[in-house]
């Protein structure tokens, strides 16, 4: 018997007659098939509401967003929990919102309290990464400088745009970090603070922009291109999360806690306060007390804290995240052929140094730049395949590139 030539079981193609014949269990099918199908099946999504990308998302449950959170974030334990939540239900609403439902799921936008270099920023970064959407980062005190507030605030929607090479649907979803949102605080408790006014003009125009508008934004950004077309963006789906570091609202907590103490207090070993940490305390009024008005406390709802780092947290900053510093420089002296690796004290000596000189998680880097710079200068191209980092090579290298700079500075 000739040998029988296997044909699609979807339109009968003969194998040569296709690009691609894929076998199933009692049938074939062929690559112009698949595409055909994979047509059919994207036009049902998109009639039923369901975009990929909508329902990609919803397969990610709470658990897991913060499992993806702890491979880039050390610590920080309370806001990874608070934020996979957040974006949790942030991403369920957006399913929501295609359907007629009478109950309306409000927003999560949501903000953080914690001293600079805390991981504020990248928190939000690595939620916008997990979940694949443009991320524009702002600096709220850029906003109070320019005495036209409305304008540019939009322009907070300018750089989401950017981020999302200009496709509106996707910066409609996007995620937008405000930062220092504390420098905008109303100042009134602070005669030493004149842009008193102005303050709580960004915040009125902001809170537009949180509870969801359409607004025209200029999508080369305002004053530079007048002739420019506007672009319209609907914020409503997209998410805020505003950081700060709110110096001094320890002092708020601390009062508050005081009085609550003298009100309530009945056994003193319930009211273990932890005086080293007063931020964990932290709630919407104090942020009021702070200078926040209280529209903008509402449309934040989702209030987290930043832990300070300390030498252990540091340390594994250094080494235990995804990408972390050590595994980056690892990567650039293997493209040389060169075996790096640093000793546990060298470790510890550049989270002593961070420490002493204040620099928090991202002195980590200038640190490790200082100790390494001559090193992946000298090695590319040399017959040395081998850079061991022990403490007095780092001390060494940092003391002779400080004592540069200091030269240069003088
Ligand atoms: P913030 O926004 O609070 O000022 P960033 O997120 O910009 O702080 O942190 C600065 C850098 O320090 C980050 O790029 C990151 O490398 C590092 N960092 C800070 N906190 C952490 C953390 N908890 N886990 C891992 N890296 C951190």
């Amino acid at each position: 018997m000739a040998k029988e030539v296997l044909e699609c079981s979807f339109c009968g193609r003969k194998k040569p007659e296709t690009n691609l014949l894929i076998a199933g269990i009692d049938s074939h099918i062929c690559d112009r098939c698949i595409e055909q199908a994979h047509g059919i099946v994207l036009e049902e999504l998109k009639q039923s509401g369901k975009t990929e990308l909508l329902s990609d998302l919803v397969l990610l449950k709470p658990k897991e967003i913060k499992t993806f959170l702890d491979q880039y974030i050390i610590g920080q334990d309370q806001t990874k929990k608070v934020m996979s939540v957040a974006v949790y239900n942030h991403y369920k609403r957006l399913m929501q919102a295609q359907t007629d439902d009478e109950v309306e799921i409000e927003k999560s936008n949501i903000i953080m309290v914690g001293q600079t270099g805390t991981g504020k920023t990248l928190v939000a970064k690595t939620i916008a990464k997990m979940l694949n959407v443009p991320l524009a980062i702002v600096d709220a005190t850029v906003l109070t400088e320019a005495g036209y507030v409305g304008e540019d605030v939009e322009s907070i929607l300018t750089r989401l745009l950017q981020a999302a090479d200009y496709d509106v649907d996707r910066a409609q979803r996007g995620i937008v970090f405000i930062d220092e949102i504390d420098k905008i605080a109303r100042k009134s408790d602070n005669p030493s603070i004149t842009r008193d006014v102005s303050g709580e003009g960004v915040q009125q125009a902001l809170l537009k922009l949180l509870e969801g508008t359409v607004v025209n934004v200029p999508p080369k950004g305002g004053r530079k291109h007048p002739d420019q077309k506007f672009v319209e963006v609907n914020t409503q789906n997209i998410l805020f999360i505003a950081g700060g570091a709110f110096d001094g609202i320890e002092k708020i907590i601390s009062k508050r806690l005081n009085r609550q103490a003298v009100g309530y207090s009945t056994s003193k070993d319930n009211n273990e306060i932890d005086k080293d940490n007063l931020l964990q305390y932290v709630i919407p009024k104090d942020l009021k007390d702070f200078g926040l008005i209280p529209e903008i406390i509402g449309r934040l709802p989702v209030l987290s804290y930043m832990n300070p780092l300390d030498a252990e947290t540091l340390r594994a900053i250094l080494t235990e995240p995804k990408n972390a510093l050590v595994k980056q420089y690892k990567k650039l002296f293997e493209m040389d052929d060169v075996h790096f690796e640093m000793e546990e004290e060298a470790l510890q000596f550049i989270v002593e140094k961070a420490l002493e000189y204040k620099l928090g998680a991202r002195g980590l880097r200038s640190l490790c730049e200082a100790i390494l710079t001559d090193a992946m200068f000298d090695l590319p191209g040399s017959s040395e395949k081998e850079l061991h980092v022990t403490k007095e090579f780092a001390e060494h290298s940092l003391n002779k590139n400080l004592l540069q700079r200091l030269k240069t500075a003088s």
